[in-house]
């Protein structure tokens, strides 16, 4: 027996995103196509030098992108929409970031921040997460006529430079299976699967060309494997590698499928006419056996045993003790991380601040590579081999178990104290919201934004002064009150009825609570890819999480006493900030769950207790935490509920409860949102002409609902028609005693030029909605 370390991917931004930094040059033509390449170039080279370095038997190629690896196949494949052909050769530049990002260079990044949506002349393809992952990829479209025609040879060009480099490498491909199940049709009926037949050809082209340029492996990608397929998607699998097989005889395929179990699809991926298969042992761990079982013998198998979606050391001597019988059982094995590391920070090593205790239970790419090398030696040579290198591991491992940092008895008690009593109000909302009215005096379709307003450059630029110590606490405090004023003075001036304080104290609508919280720690160059040059620093949750002091309630207090009017709380719920962490991997995600809605709890109430009548919890994340298997949500949707509930109940009935979730697709979690019981919610609508709401209407939602009216996502100022014609179709849905005014989300990537008018137009919207509603 022998065993390989592989890997299926690297992250290519850079471990000081030299990436980002060059391709932000060149977008704002501050440098040139060559200079671009040229740090590619030296990206790549550096990134297979460092993998071999660190004992990787096989490295990965083709893995890198100067954007994004779906737009990659895209255009390796012809898939270029007409609009962007004619600004330049299917395989430039020109066509490939207009592709991404629309086509006038040096626009700036839209959205609410952890979104997308940018307006150009030519539009960008739109974007979407990648798979669970908090990763965008430009979703490939396909029509009726489409031609496929190979139109970029990047994969064979960096399989040759690695060669040229002395490195025999492993391409790596997107399969057309899962390409084609993340494709959308542009004309609507076209089901992108229908063209299998017609793409097949292009890969045969690119697997030629790769064993001609002597490749001898190739890494096909087909995360679809782990979804729910109809039989037509499990059908095209068989199809898709049978015609590939025979096409290209003596070139070894290797299928890789990650972020969960095969289930269901287990022997249509066994039944595969290819040389080697990648499972996912960190998400799926149960499925090793019927794998192993199930693999013919001439099958590589390669075990994802190490976590490539989150920043743990992993437990090597669980994981020896689990494949030492595999690898005994077959010729050759090999082992890799569960899928690319694109999803991990880069090096642990740039890590100067970390608790070191803390950061000695955590590895980040690099240093997981390393721990595949310790496993691979263990199984060739024995445990022996390697004894320091398991031992130190054993003790950082069982340190953590039993770390202080980690269990604090106080939450514990607190989790095992919690009753149903805790997760819900005292009070139905129908009598919560007689009260609420009575309270709040507000007129029918009342008017609010949803939080953030304009981080202007000024805002970043003080925070950054402030970071770095050239701005003194004081002085920093005194330019965001005066910037909170001039808000809350101007939210008054054109007449909104429920104020905010703009949040231009926050960084991040998760870090700024995760910084305030117990059990949360922050790296300094823990970057990860969220979508082209977009990189977020996530925080690390290790430990218990509690709050050991108020977060917000100074800023609301501040905010409030500069009016009459409501000012909103505004907090980030508990499923948000766990959707947008690395979360610790020693106990269920929802026992972490419930301990961050307990801080959001106490955080509630104190600000009930400081006078607020409104306070708001954003979930902008919850939707995205639905499992990939649908036989999993009911699960999820559970305990995410539960969690945003118990955020929300230790206040009285009268106090309202407001949450925002800002994307639009509801027909899936219409019930968990009603079971959410907040008294208001808001949401994106504006884009889709009020038709999301049918959702809501058909379900007869009973509660207080904001459908956005107002795009924020482009710049472009909506005339008050516009939106009064919006509030009537909301109308003709919903009861117009059940709607607020608002936009679709937060400001804070707009310039205050576009949201004043926008603003105005809306209140005056509201106004006269009023008269005839
Ligand atoms: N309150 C946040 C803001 O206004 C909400 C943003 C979001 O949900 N993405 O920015
Ligand atoms: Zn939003």
């Amino acid at each position: 027996m022998s065993v390989i370390t592989t890997n299926l991917g690297f992250p290519r931004i850079g471990p000081r995103r030299e990436l980002k930094t060059a391709l932000e040059a060149y977008w704002a033509g501050k440098s040139d196509a060559p200079a671009l390449l040229d740090t590619a170039r030296v990206l790549r080279a550096a990134t297979w030098d460092r993998q071999k370095a660190l004992g990787l038997d096989i490295v990965p190629s083709g893995d890198f992108s100067l954007y994004d690896q779906v737009l990659d196949t895209s255009i390796m494949v012809g898939a270029i929409p007409a609009i962007y052909r004619p600004l330049g050769a299917a395989g430039s530049l020109d066509v490939y970031f207009a592709m991404a990002r629309g086509h006038q260079p040096g626009a700036s990044e839209e959205g609410c921040g952890h979104g997308h949506g940018r307006s150009t002349d030519v539009p960008a393809q739109e974007m979407t997460k990648w798979f669970d992952t908090n990763y965008h990829y430009m979703v490939p479209e396909v029509g009726a006529t489409q031609h496929f025609i190979l139109s970029s040879t990047k994969v064979i060009d960096e399989y040759r430079e690695a060669k040229a480099l002395g490195h025999e490498s492993r391409p790596v491909l997107l399969g057309p299976v899962s390409w084609l199940l993340l494709a959308k049709s542009t004309d609507g009926r076209t089901r992108p699967l229908s063209l299998l037949p017609a793409l097949l050809p292009v890969y045969i082209e690119v697997l030629r060309r790769l064993q001609a340029a002597g490749a001898e492996w190739v890494q096909i990608d087909e995360p679809a494997l782990v979804l729910d397929l109809d039989a037509e998607a499990k059908a095209a699998f068989g199809t898709a590698y049978a015609s590939l097989a025979q096409e290209i005889p003596g070139l070894r395929i290797l299928i890789a499928t990650y972020f969960g179990a095969l289930g269901d699809n287990l022997d249509i991926a066994m039944g595969l006419p290819v040389a080697g298969l990648h499972v996912d042992l960190v998400r799926a761990p149960e499925q090793l056996d019927d794998v192993a079982a199930k693999a013919p013998a001439d099958m590589l198998l390669s075990l994802g045993v190490v976590d490539g979606r989150n920043i743990w050391k992993s437990d090597l001597t669980a994981i020896l003790d689990r494949i030492e019988p595999i690898a005994r059982s077959r010729r050759v094995l090999a082992i890799a991380p569960s899928c690319s590391l694109l999803h991990t920070p880069i090096d642990l090593a740039l890590e100067t601040r970390l608790d070191p205790q803390v950061k000695n239970w955590m590895a980040f790419a690099v240093q997981k590579i390393e721990e595949l090398s310790v496993l691979a030696k263990a199984l060739n040579q024995g445990r022996s081999s390697v004894a320091a290198a398991l031992a130190d591991n054993a003790r950082a491992v069982a340190g953590r178990r039993a770390s202080p940092l980690v269990h604090d008895p106080r939450v514990r008690s607190r989790m095992e104290a919690l009753t149903a009593n805790w997760t819900r109000r005292v009070t139905p909302f129908a009598e919560r919201i007689v009260q609420q009215r009575a309270l709040l005096g507000l007129p029918p379709l009342p008017t609010t934004t949803i939080g953030s307003f304009p981080q202007t450059a000024e805002v970043r630029k003080a925070r950054a002064a402030h970071g770095k110590g050239e701005l003194d606490d004081a002085s920093y405090t005194r330019f965001l009150r005066e910037e909170t004023e001039r808000a809350v003075r101007w939210q008054e001036e054109i007449g909104i009825d429920v104020l905010v304080h703009g949040e231009f104290e926050r960084n991040d609508m998760v870090q700024y609570f995760g910084e305030q919280l117990a059990g949360f720690a922050f790296t300094r160059a823990g970057w990860v890819q969220s979508y082209g040059s977009r990189c977020v620093r996530p925080p690390i949750i290790y430990g218990d999480v509690s709050r050991p002091r108020p977060m917000t309630v100074e800023w609301w207090a501040y905010a409030q006493s500069l009016t009459d009017r409501p000012m909103k709380g505004m907090l980030t719920g508990p499923v948000t900030i766990l959707q947008w962490s690395f979360v610790r991997d020693d106990q269920p995600r929802s026992d972490t769950c419930r301990q961050i809605a307990l801080a959001i709890r106490d955080e509630v109430v104190d600000l009930e207790r400081a006078g607020a009548r409104i306070i708001q919890i954003d979930e902008a994340a919850l939707r995205e935490g639905l499992p990939l298997r649908r036989a999993d949500w009911q699960a999820y949707l559970d305990w995410a509920v539960e969690a945003f509930r118990i955020s929300a109940s230790g206040v009285q009935p009268q106090t309202q409860i407001h949450t925002h979730m800002c994307y639009s697709e509801f027909n899936d979690i219409i019930v968990a949102i009603g079971a959410m019981d907040a008294d208001v919610i808001s949401i994106e609508t504006a884009r889709s002409k009020m038709e999301l709401l049918d959702a809501f209407a058909d379900y007869r939602y009973p509660n207080e609902i904001g459908p956005g009216v107002y795009d924020i996502h482009s710049p472009r100022v909506p005339a008050r028609e516009e939106m009064v014609d919006l509030l009537i179709k909301a109308g003709e849905r919903l009861s117009t005693g059940q709607l607020w005014v608002n936009p679709d989300c937060g400001l804070k990537t707009r310039k205050w030029e576009d949201v004043k008018p926008a603003l105005v137009h809306m209140v005056e919207a509201a106004k006269s909605a009023r008269a005839f509603l």
